[in-house]
Order: structure tokens, then C-alpha cells, then sequence
């Protein structure tokens, strides 16, 4: 039986690998919905290579260029929000969740709360909504998929064992690319520098993330409510090498680990494929090649977003929407060029120290926490640029 697949952000860095893995196994898979942000160009191509019945551009500026460009190809086009719940609830066995940003959140849980089976790699939508996420899969009996690689790798750790065996998850960073830099240095980092991750490769937003490790702070909270641990049962390690994906300690001592080279296919084709396994291209690991792993503990005085980050999961309620919103502020002026490294976790601190918010009952009080948090956010470093 072919699984049709819809993919939300196709485009982007996960949407990309997820059709090349679709496109080598066009037996097991088909691709019947496609969005993407602004990209229509990209995502006409996208429509018509894959067959898609459906395309969505978010920004509704670009839908009759998108109509134009899937003329007679049988392929509907939509536009804007409504259009993106449509490609998650439609007639997809698979929504692969893509988006960057909570952006992604209200599609990401349209698709939850249809029921599909959700490959999630946007973690946004976990972090700012974690708990009515869960609660909607519970209800409507969705199965959530961690794409992202660590929650990934713990959830195949997890696979035949009790969770009241589990004694703690043990996240791995990679540390970034600024993980031996000094203060100084990093206080003076550009966007390409922060960019350019020494293992991985993905979209903008989340290389600052990992050059922050305010990534690893937004996994902590992911992997909260995907696994259901409090923060002390969640560690974090750094791991230069990116080779252990993430472990499970279980009570009697035992760690479980997963390996693999640091390619997303492989996360990915695990989500695809679940319960079963696919080939994917992904390079073997040559453990004697690579020698040596390395472990470190983090350094929270020159990463201090993984401690703001750790803070506003124990603070809960509504302080981990706070957190995401003041980041992707302040991560999109960074990448602008209209703040400094340093001033990302600041900015992030300032805005966790003046919100005030209640914790949210519903995806649209998350929305308003999100926009409020964003323009405070917005004001400030306007302010200060005068
Ligand atoms: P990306 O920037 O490469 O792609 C993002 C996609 O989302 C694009 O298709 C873009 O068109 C779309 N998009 C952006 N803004 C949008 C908006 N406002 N409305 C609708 N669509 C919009 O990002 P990515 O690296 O592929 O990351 C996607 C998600 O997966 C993120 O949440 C990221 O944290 C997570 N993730 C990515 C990787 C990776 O290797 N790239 C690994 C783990 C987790
Ligand atoms: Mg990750």
C-alpha cells in the first residue's frame, strides 16, 4: 500500500530530504499535499515533480502566481492559513510537520487533532503548546513521530520498554560552532559564522539556534512533553562529534543510544516508514575512522539560552511561549543584522522577566502570547537602536 504524505514547509531543509526519500521509494510512497512560506516558484516545482493534488503558499500575495504556475497540471492551489490546515487535515496518511516557527503551530495541530499521524520535526509548536498537543493526540488518537534527530533517537530507544523503567533522557549537543570560541569572540559573531554548523545542515533559524544552544534548550521542552519527564529526569551532554543521537538511562543502569552519521534522512525515513525501516543513502558510520566521541558538560555562562530556556520549562505555564516568541524575534533581527549575538539571550531574559502572562487554555491564547511577546520584543530593540 502507497502512503500518501502531505508536507508542510517542503521547501525547507526537512522538506527537502523528505522528498528525496519519497522520490526513492515511489512503491511505498506518494506526495498529495505541498506548502511552503513564500517560495512559489519552488513550490510549483515541487507540485508538479511529486503529482500533488494540492499546493499552499502561506503568503496569499503569491497565490495567483502560484495558479499560473500549475495550470493544467491538475494540481489545486490555495493560499494563507486556511490553506495549510487544509494540507494537514486533508487526505494524507502522514502530515511531515515542517514548518519553521510557531508559524507552524496551528497546521501542526490541525493535523493532531485530525487523528494523522504526524512526523514532527517543528518543535515550535511542541514548545509553545506542548500540552494541548499531547492532549488533542490523546483525544483524537494521532500518533506524534519526533523527527527531530535526538527525540528521535530516544524514541527508538524507548521502542519495547517500560516507561516506568526509564530513570532519565539524556539529550547530546553538538555545541555549535562556537562551542571552543571564547566570550569575545563570540560577542562579535556574524550571521555566517553562526550559520555555518560544523555537523549538520539546515535552515537559518535553526543553525543560530544550535550556534546558541537555545536549540538544545527548546529540545529540553520538546522532549518534556513528548516523554513526559520533569526537567531534572532531562540532561543535556555536549558531543562534538554529533555520531550519538541522543540516550535513555534506564533504572537498573542501563543506557541505550542511538547511532548514526548526522543526516536527517535517517530520522526522517524513520518517521516514514514507522514501524518498519526504509534504505536510505545516509553515509555508514565508520566507528574506527572516527576514533574517539567526546563528551562535555555545557557552559551556561557562554550559552545562557540553554539555562533561560531550562528556567522557562520550569516555570511553565505560559513561559515557554514567552521564550520561543523573544527568540524568533530576536533571532530574525540578528540574522538582519540588527543585533548582536549576545543581545539574542538577553533579549530573551528581558522578555521572560517582564511577561506576565496566564498559562494558556487554548492554541489561541497561545497565538496572542506569541504576538504580544513578538511586538514588546520588536519595541525594545527598536528602542535601543535609537
Ligand atoms: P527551513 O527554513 O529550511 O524551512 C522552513 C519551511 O517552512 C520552508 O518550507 C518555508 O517555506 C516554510 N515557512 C517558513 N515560514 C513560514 C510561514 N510563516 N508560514 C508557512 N510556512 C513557512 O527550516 P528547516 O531547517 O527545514 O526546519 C523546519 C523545522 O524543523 C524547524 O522547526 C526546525 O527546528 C526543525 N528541525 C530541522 C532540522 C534540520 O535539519 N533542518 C532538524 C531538526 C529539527
Ligand atoms: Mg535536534
Amino acid at each position: 500500500m502507497t502512503r500518501r504524505i502531505a508536507i508542510l514547509g517542503a521547501t525547507g531543509s526537512i522538506g527537502k530530504s523528505t522528498l528525496d526519500l519519497v522520490e526513492r521509494n515511489p512503491d511505498r510512497f506518494a506526495v498529495s499535499a505541498v506548502s511552503a512560506g513564500t517560495n512559489v516558484e519552488a513550490l510549483a516545482d515541487i507540485a508538479r515533480r511529486m503529482g500533488a493534488a494540492l499546493a499552499v503558499i502561506a503568503d496569499e500575495a503569491h497565490l495567483n502566481r502560484l495558479r499560473e504556475l500549475l495550470a493544467g497540471t491538475g494540481c489545486r492551489a490555495a493560499a494563507g492559513e486556511s490553506g495549510l490546515v487544509e494540507v494537514a487535515v486533508g487526505d494524507a496518511d502522514l502530515v511531515v510537520a515542517g514548518i519553521v516557527g510557531c508559524a507552524g503551530l496551528r497546521p501542526s495541530m490541525a493535523a493532531v487533532e485530525t487523528g494523522k499521524t504526524v512526523a514532527l520535526a517543528n518543535k515550535e509548536a511542541l514548545v509553545t503548546a506542548g500540552d494541548l498537543m499531547i492532549r488533542a493526540a490523546q483525544k483524537s488518537g494521532a500518533t506524534i513521530l519526533p523527527v527531530d534527530s535526538e527525540h528521535n533517537a530516544i524514541f527508538q530507544c524507548l521502542a519495547g520498554n517500560r516507561e516506568q523503567d526509564v530513570a532519565k533522557i539524556i539529550l547530546t549537543a553538538s555545541g555549535g560552532p562556537f562551542r571552543t570560541s571564547t566570550a569575545d569572540l563570540i560577542a562579535r559573531a556574524t550571521p555566517s559564522q553562526a550559520v555555518a554548523h560544523p555537523n549538520w545542515s539546515m535552515g537559518a533559524k535553526i543553525s543560530v539556534d544550535s550556534a546558541t544552544l537555545m536549540n538544545k534548550g527548546l529540545e529540553l521542552i520538546e522532549a518534556h512533553y513528548l516523554f513526559g519527564l520533569p526537567s531534572e529526569r532531562l540532561d543535556v551532554v555536549i558531543h562534538p562529534q554529533s555520531v550519538i543521537h541522543s540516550m535513555v538511562e534506564f533504572v537498573d543502569g542501563s543506557v541505550l543510544a542511538q547511532l548514526g552519521s548526522p543526516d536527517m534522512r535517517i530520522p526522517i525515513a524513520y518517521a516514514l516508514a514507522w514501524p518498519e525501516r526504509i534504505a536510505t543513502p545516509a553515509q555508514r558510520l565508520d566507528l574506527a575512522a572516527i576514533a574517539r566521541l567526546d563528551f562535555e558538560t555545557p557552559d551556561l555562562a557562554r550559552f545562557p539560552s540553554l539555562r533561560l530556556a531550562r528556567e522557562a520549562l520550569e516555570a511553565g505555564g505560559a513561559a515557554p511561549i514567552v521564550l520561543n516568541a523573544a527568540n524568533e524575534a530576536a533571532v530574525a533581527a540578528f540574522l538582519a543584522g540588527r543585533l548582536a549575538f549576545p543581545e539574542i539571550a538577553a533579549t530573551v531574559e528581558d522578555a521572560l522577566a517582564s511577561s506576565d502572562f496566564a498559562a494558556p487554555g487554548s492554541i489561541d491564547d497561545v497565538l496572542a502570547v506569541d504576538r504580544a511577546t513578538r511586538s514588546s520584543v520588536e519595541a525594545a530593540m527598536t528602542e535601543s537602536c535609537h
